[in-house]
C-alpha cells in the first residue's frame, strides 16, 4: 500500500498509533506530530480499531471514526489515516496490525508501537504481549494526570527492554522500550469530549474544526 525505499543503510522508521479515536482530538494529533519530529519518523500511521478488544464497543462506527481521523489529519505531512483494522474482521488486536505493518515494510524497518501511558499500564493484559516486542519497539507517551506505576506483570514483560536513548532504540528493528515526554502534553481525552457533546458544552479548540463540523453534520455524540 505504501512504497518503501529499500536503502539498507537507512531503514525506514514507521510508528503505529492505534486507538479508538472516538473522536480524534488534538491530544492525539499533536502527539503524533511531535513523536514524528522527536524520533525522525518517516510516518505515523494512526489506526482506528474496528472492534477494540479491551473496552466497550464505541457508539460510533469504525468508518465514521476513520472519516473523522482523515478530516483531522487533513494534509499534515507524515500522518496517515490507516484503514487496515477496518478491513480486518474480528477483534482488532495490535499484534495482528503490527504483523501486517512488518510484512509491508520488511525486517529492517524500525517499527514503533506508540501509546499513551494510560494504555501502556494495561499492556500485559493485551493479546500476545511478548510478541508485540518481537514485532516492534514500544514508545510510551506521557499524559497529564497519568503516572507510571507498572504492576508486576508489566514489570516482568518490560524487564531489560528499556532503551537509554533514541539512538539505542533504533539500533535494532524491534524489542526495546522508551518513555517520552513530548513538548506539548495536552490534558484532552475523548471521554471528556463525548461528555461535553452529550451535555451541549463546547469542544472548540480541543479537536480540529473539520472534526467538529463532521460531528455536527452527522449528529454524533448527542
Ligand atoms: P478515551 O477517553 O475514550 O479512553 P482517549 O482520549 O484516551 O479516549 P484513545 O483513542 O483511547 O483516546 O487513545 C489512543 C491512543 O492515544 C492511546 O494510546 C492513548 O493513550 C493516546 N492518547 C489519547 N489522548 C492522548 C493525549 N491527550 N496525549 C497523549 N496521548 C494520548
Amino acid at each position: 500500500m505504501y512504497a518503501v525505499e529499500a536503502d539498507p543503510a537507512c531503514p525506514i522508521r514507521i510508528a503505529m498509533l492505534g486507538g479508538t479515536f472516538d473522536p480524534v482530538h488534538h491530544g492525539h494529533l499533536r502527539s503524533a506530530v511531535e513523536l514524528r519530529e522527536m524520533l525522525a519518523l518517516d510516518r505515523v500511521h494512526m489506526i482506528p480499531a474496528q472492534v477494540p478488544p479491551h473496552r466497550a464497543a464505541p457508539g460510533v462506527t469504525g468508518m465514521a471514526r476513520l472519516e473523522m481521523l482523515k478530516a483531522g489529519i487533513g494534509e499534515t505531512p507524515g500522518l496517515v489515516a490507516d484503514d487496515r483494522e477496518q478491513r480486518r474482521p474480528g477483534a482488532s488486536y495490535s499484534v495482528d496490525t503490527l504483523a501486517s505493518l512488518r510484512d509491508e515494510f520488511g525486517e529492517q524497518a524500525r517499527l514503533v508501537m506508540a501509546l499513551g501511558v494510560d494504555a501502556f499500564l494495561k499492556l500485559a493484559e493485551w493479546h500476545e504481549p511478548e510478541r508485540l516486542f518481537e514485532l516492534a519497539h514500544v514508545v510510551v507517551i506521557a499524559r497529564p494526570g497519568h503516572s507510571t506505576s507498572p504492576d508486576r506483570a508489566l514489570q516482568a514483560l518490560t524487564q531489560g527492554r528499556e532503551a537509554a536513548d533514541i539512538a539505542s532504540l533504533f539500533a535494532t528493528s524491534a524489542g526495546r522500550l522508551l518513555h517520552l515526554r513530548l513538548p506539548s502534553r495536552m490534558d484532552i481525552s475523548a471521554t471528556d469530549l463525548r461528555r461535553r457533546l452529550q451535555t451541549g458544552l463546547s469542544v472548540r479548540y480541543l479537536l480540529p474544526s473539520a472534526v467538529e463540523t463532521y460531528i455536527q453534520s452527522h449528529s454524533l455524540y448527542r
